[in-house]
């Protein structure tokens, strides 16, 4: 089993479930006494919040990259960044490592593809929302239409992961809100929805809407699982 690094704390909230994931995930296949070999680093979110608010993107890459060289040393085979926002570094951060990173917005396009769908709704962040390194490499790597809330619903969707998610705060009327967006988009010809910041599987599941949601955080810590115990 290869040793599967993690930059965390991004939030911690959601770090918790890569961590959960990944051992349940590595338990369900290999049964017995088995766990997952991991290494995590824990950021400090403040650091990293400046820095986006800042626009500051290239001294976030360095903490990460720097993050990454730490755990590459302490022996980790493969890396993960455990937020789908900074993935907007994650090209700087894979040029300091040897070892390969798995990019989340590849992993979950790989997922959608093979669910067979072609158009999805995309809730995250307003970086991830608006920005090529995310939405424009799903359309532009992987040829899917994607589809995101107006103006007002983006500034919602983002105001409810700053202020409320990030802080472990989850709120019945921020879920109504958010499924309702989600209704938004389906009507708008999303066939599914990707929950694109990691930290919103806590606050909105499958059942709470009728298209198929993609967990940006399960199916990249079931990827990392994937390739840990893949041969070679
Ligand atoms: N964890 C969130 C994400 O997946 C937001 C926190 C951050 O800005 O990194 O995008």
């Amino acid at each position: 089993m290869k040793r599967i690094g993690l930059i965390g704390g991004m939030t911690w909230e959601s770090t918790l479930e890569y961590y959960r994931i990944i051992n349940e995930r590595i338990k369900a296949d290999l049964g017995g006494f088995h766990s997952g070999r991991i290494l995590m680093d824990s950021l400090d979110f403040d650091d990293i919040e400046k820095c986006q608010s800042r626009g500051a993107w290239d001294e976030s890459a360095d903490i990460l990259a720097d993050s990454a060289e730490r755990l590459e040393k302490a022996g980790a085979d493969l890396l993960l960044i455990c937020t789908n926002t900074m993935h907007k570094v994650a090209g700087a951060v894979a040029a300091r490592v040897r070892v390969p990173l798995l990019h989340i917005v590849d992993v979950t396009a790989e997922r959608i593809l093979r669910a067979g769908l072609k158009t999805v709704g995309l809730l995250g962040t307003r970086f991830t929302m608006e920005q090529d390194f995310y939405k424009g490499r799903l359309e532009d790597k992987f040829g899917l239409t994607v589809l995101v809330p107006d103006a007002e619903g983006r500034r919602v969707v983002d105001g409810v992961i700053y202020n409320e998610l990030t802080f472990g705060v989850i709120s019945p009327e921020s879920r109504r809100q958010y499924v309702r967006t989600i209704e938004g988009l389906a009507e708008r010809g999303a066939e599914g929805v990707i929950l694109g910041c990691t930290e919103i599987p806590l606050l909105v599941r499958q059942e709470d809407v009728r298209i198929p949601v993609f967990d940006t955080t399960r199916i990249h810590a079931e990827a990392a699982v994937e390739a840990a115990l893949r041969e070679s």
